[in-house]
């Protein structure tokens, strides 16, 4: 993962101070007595700096009773000062020196606590030491505590994916106003990278390109193969701006598409609309993964659905809620996911069209606002 400066791009202090609150909060709910958090996303999303994740410990600490800490390696001491800024103020900042047990520090700060919750990407080498030196501890996952306070996103997040969307759909009326018949499926890629960071981005994440058979592969990686008339074209491109995520994906036609292909682009058109018109809180996230999947179910194409409908987005590009058959948790304002239905016909073709939906008060509200006709492209 790239490590992002955060120089220009952080929220006001508050706002980290609030989620450090919210978290100890949820994770008091579930009996833990302290969380643990090395350098990830998470760490990102608390702290609005990432951190390296290196073999010295970096271990953000949150008692449930007490004042949060940060052991950090002494050399790093001066990047996580700059990183925080007047949020450094609200933690005590432990440094360690080369000869120092990093663990030894974590340890006398979890105030006695019974139960430690991990964050659930922390290194095993870590989670080893650190089940030796607090035994009798429980340790258990911090990501339902975590996660239940970075799926709901607050207004300002909402403004960050908006211009993320924004930018990436800058990035696909250009490339799909481009000639693409000739071109291999890596050359396009990487010229929608360009695309990406020319839009705004900060970093560009993916740019899937599948053609002709290839785009009956969600996960098509691009390759050599010369694109041409009559091929359809998935593309699905993301990048980061400011910290949050862009995840879209509009499907192509080179030429004029045979009825064959139009019908299946059609249903799934009527289809992904479905599932982002049944976005209100309240709302199982199964239902909108029913509610687009009914739709090609009964157009006939069933055995063309490969994947979920979608998954949530914000500081990492994957992340809860995940709007899949097996999820009744029910939709809350603030959640922010795709709606990515496909169809895809091993050997043949595939198509998907995928928006980022927020869920607010009044219904799902679409960030990306390219068209989901079918592009037809030279
Ligand atoms: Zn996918
Ligand atoms: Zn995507
Ligand atoms: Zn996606």
């Amino acid at each position: 993962m790239a490590i992002i400066t955060t120089a220009g791009t952080r929220f006001a202090d508050a706002v980290y101070a609030d989620r450090l609150r919210r978290v100890t909060t949820e994770a008091s709910a579930r009996g833990i007595g302290a969380l643990l958090v090395t350098p990830s996303a998470d760490y990102g999303y608390l702290l609005g700096y990432r951190a390296p994740a290196l073999e010295r410990l970096t271990c953000l600490i949150l008692p449930v009773g007490g004042a949060p800490a940060l052991v950090v390696p002494r050399l790093e001491e001066p990047l996580a000062r700059n990183s925080l800024g007047g949020l450094g103020d609200a933690l005590e900042i432990v440094p360690w020196g080369e000869t120092d047990d990093p663990f030894r520090l974590v340890s006398a700060r979890l105030d006695g606590a019974l139960r430690v919750g991990l964050q659930d990407q922390m290194w095993s080498r870590f989670v080893l030491q650190l089940q030796a030196l607090l035994d009798p501890a429980e340790l258990v996952d911090a990501s339902p505590a975590i996660g239940a306070v970075r799926r709901i996103k607050q207004p300002e997040e909402v403004e960050r994916l908006r211009a993320s969307a924004a930018a990436a759909d800058a990035a696909m009326r250009a490339i799909t106003a481009e000639r693409l018949s000739g071109r291999t499926e890596a050359e396009v890629s990487r010229r929608i990278n360009e695309l990406l960071l020319a839009a705004g981005h900060d970093a560009a994440d993916f740019a899937i390109v599948g053609s002709g058979p290839n785009s009956a592969s969600p996960h098509h990686e691009p390759g050599e193969r010369v694109i041409a008339s009559g091929d359809a074209v998935v593309l699905d491109i993301g990048g980061t701006r400011a910290g949050y995520c862009s995840d879209t994906t509009r499907t192509a036609f080179v030429g004029e598409p045979p009825p064959d292909f139009a019908a299946l682009y059609e249903v799934l058109r009527l289809a992904q609309a479905a599932g982002c018109a049944s976005v209100a809180p309240g709302v199982p996230a199964r239902d909108v993964d029913r509610a687009a999947r009914r739709i090609i179910e009964e157009a006939g194409y069933g055995d063309g659905i490969l994947h979920r409908t979608g998954h949530g987005i914000g500081v990492e590009v994957h992340e809860e809620p995940y709007i899949v058959a097996t999820n009744d948790e029910p939709l809350v304002a603030g959640n922010a996911f795709s709606v990515e239905p496909g169809i895809y016909i091993a050997g043949r073709w595939g198509a998907r069209i995928e928006d980022i939906v927020v869920c607010t008060d009044a219904g799902g509200e679409r960030l990306n606002t390219t068209s989901t006709e079918l592009a037809v492209v030279a």
